[in-house]
C-alpha cells in the first residue's frame, strides 16, 4: 500500500468490481491522481460470478483470489484500506469517517463514490432462528457456507432464480443432493417464459435436482439426523445446509443516512451523480433510469463513464441491452429479459432444449429474447435488435 493518506481526489468505498474497475479506469486516464479505496472486507480481488460455477471449475475460496488488497494497491498505485468500514458521510466537510483496525479517523475527499453494493434480500421463516439459512453474496461467505458443508451434503436452496439455479447445478455435478423451492411456477420465472423454463427444470431434473416449485416454507426444524424444511403443502424435505438465494437489496444505508436520494438504489443521473453532485455511485447499489442493474456489464460501462467525468470529461452512461449468460451447464441459457411491466408477448421456436423465445412489443418491436441450448448462438444477432437500456 502507498503511504497513508488522509486526503484523496477520489475516494471509493467499496473493492468489489465496481469499485476497482473504477480505480483501474482513473488510473488508466491519469498516472498521479490520488485515489484511495476503503473496503470493509479484506479488499481481495475476486471475480464474483464464479462463486456460483466454482465446483465445476474446480475452485475453491482460496483459489478465487486473484489479488490481495496489497497486490492491487501496488498495480495501480493506489491506497487500499481493508477492513475500513465508512461509518458517516458529512458532505459539508467532503469527509468520511472510517473505523479499521487502526482505529477511527476522517478521510477528505474532492469526489466520492459509493461502490458498497447490495445485501441479500432478508429470509425469515418460521424456526430460521434455529436453523442457519445463510445466503451467499461474497467471497467471505461463501468461504463460511463451503467450510460447513459436509461431503454429500443434503442441500436446500431457497429461490430458483439466477443464482439459486446455478447453485444447484454446481452442488449437484459436485455430487451433492439438492432441493429446490419456490413459489414461483418454474425457475427463472422473471426471466424466462413458462415454457423454457420447465426446459431449465427438465435439465436440471436429469441431474438430479428435485423441485418444490409453487410453494414456500411453511417453518424449519432441526432434527437429530440434520434439519427439515415443511413446505405450505405439507410436505417434509430433509436436509443439512440451506443456501438462500432470493434476490438483493441495494446497499442504501450509507447513503441515506447522509441525506442523498435513494430508492430502490442510490439515485444517480446520467453522469452517476447522487443528489449531492460531489458525490457518485455505481453497481449493485446504484440506482439509473433504466433502474438497478446487479450485473457485471453495467459496472463496467458505468466505471468507463465516470472515470472520464472524473478526469473533466462529463461522459453520460449509455447502455446496450443486457444479455446475461445462466451458468447451468446443464442447459446453455441466455436471458435478455423485457423490462418489467412492459406490454407484449413470447414468440418461441424450437424444440428439445434447443429453444428460442422472443418477446414482442405491441408495435411488433423485439423487447426481449431468451436462449436454450444451440440458440444461444444466436446472442450477438438478436442483442443487436435490442433497443438500448440507456442512450448518452
Ligand atoms: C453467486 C453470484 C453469481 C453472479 N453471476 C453473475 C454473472 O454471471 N454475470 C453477471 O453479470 N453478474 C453476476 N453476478 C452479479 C455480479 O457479481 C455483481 O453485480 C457485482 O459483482 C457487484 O459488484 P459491486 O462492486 O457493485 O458490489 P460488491 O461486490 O458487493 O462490493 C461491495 C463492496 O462494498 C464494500 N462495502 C459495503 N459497505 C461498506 C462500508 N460501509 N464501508 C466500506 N466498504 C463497504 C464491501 O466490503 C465490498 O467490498 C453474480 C452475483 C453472485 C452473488
Amino acid at each position: 500500500m502507498t503511504a497513508d493518506q488522509t486526503h484523496a481526489d477520489t475516494l471509493i468505498i467499496g473493492s468489489g468490481m465496481a469499485g476497482y474497475t473504477l480505480a483501474r479506469e482513473l488510473r488508466t486516464l491519469d498516472p498521479e491522481t490520488r485515489i484511495t479505496v476503503l473496503s470493509a472486507d479484506d479488499g481481495a480481488v475476486y471475480s464474483k460470478p464464479m462463486i456460483s460455477n466454482a465446483f465445476k471449475q474446480g475452485k475453491t475460496p482460496d483459489t478465487l483470489v486473484q489479488k490481495s488488497a496489497e497486490q492491487m494497491a501496488a498495480e495501480l498505485n493506489i491506497e487500499v484500506r481493508p477492513f475500513n468500514r465508512v461509518h458517516t458521510i458529512d458532505r459539508v466537510a467532503k469527509a468520511v469517517s472510517v473505523e479499521g483496525a487502526e482505529g477511527q479517523g476522517l478521510i477528505t475527499y474532492t469526489h466520492l463514490v459509493l461502490a458498497v453494493g447490495a445485501n441479500p434480500r432478508p429470509y425469515t421463516v418460521d424456526g430460521s432462528d434455529e436453523v442457519a439459512l445463510p445466503a451467499v453474496n461474497s467471497l467471505a461467505d461463501y468461504g463460511r457456507w463451503r467450510a460447513n458443508l459436509k461431503d454429500g451434503a443434503r442441500v436446500l436452496i431457497v429461490g430458483a432464480g439466477l443464482i439459486g439455479v446455478e447453485f444447484a447445478n454446481d452442488l449437484a455435478v459436485a455430487g451433492y443432493s439438492v432441493t429446490l423451492v419456490d413459489p414461483a411456477p418454474k425457475p427463472l420465472s422473471r426471466l424466462l417464459p413458462d415454457e423454457l423454463g420447465q426446459v431449465m427444470q427438465d435439465a436440471l431434473t436429469d441431474q438430479g435436482i428435485t423441485f418444490y416449485m409453487g410453494r414456500t416454507i411453511a417453518r424449519v426444524a432441526q432434527g437429530s439426523h440434520g434439519n427439515t424444511a415443511t413446505l405450505d403443502d405439507g410436505t417434509s424435505i430433509a436436509f443439512d445446509t440451506a443456501l438462500t438465494a432470493i434476490g438483493l437489496v441495494a446497499n442504501t444505508q450509507l447513503a441515506q443516512s447522509a441525506g442523498l436520494e435513494v430508492g430502490r438504489g442510490i439515485r444517480v443521473d446520467a453522469l452517476l451523480r447522487t443528489s449531492d453532485p460531489n458525490v457518485f455511485a455505481l453497481g449493485d447499489c446504484a440506482e439509473t433510469d433504466a433502474g438497478v442493474l446487479p450485473f457485471i456489464l453495467p459496472l463496467m460501462g458505468a466505471a468507463r463513464a465516470l472515470a472520464k467525468t472524473l478526469m473533466g470529461t462529463p461522459t453520460p452512461l449509455s447502455l446496450p441491452a443486457l444479455a446475461v449468460t445462466v451458468k447451468t451447464p446443464a442447459l446453455p441459457t441466455v436471458v435478455c429479459p423485457p423490462s418489467p411491466g412492459v406490454e407484449g408477448r413470447w414468440v418461441l421456436e424450437g424444440q428439445g432444449q434447443n429453444r428460442r423465445a422472443v418477446f414482442i412489443g405491441q408495435a411488433g418491436e423485439q423487447l426481449g429474447f431468451a436462449l436454450t441450448g444451440s440458440e444461444t448462438k444466436a446472442r450477438q444477432s438478436l442483442s443487436r435488435e435490442m433497443p438500448d437500456l440507456l442512450a448518452a
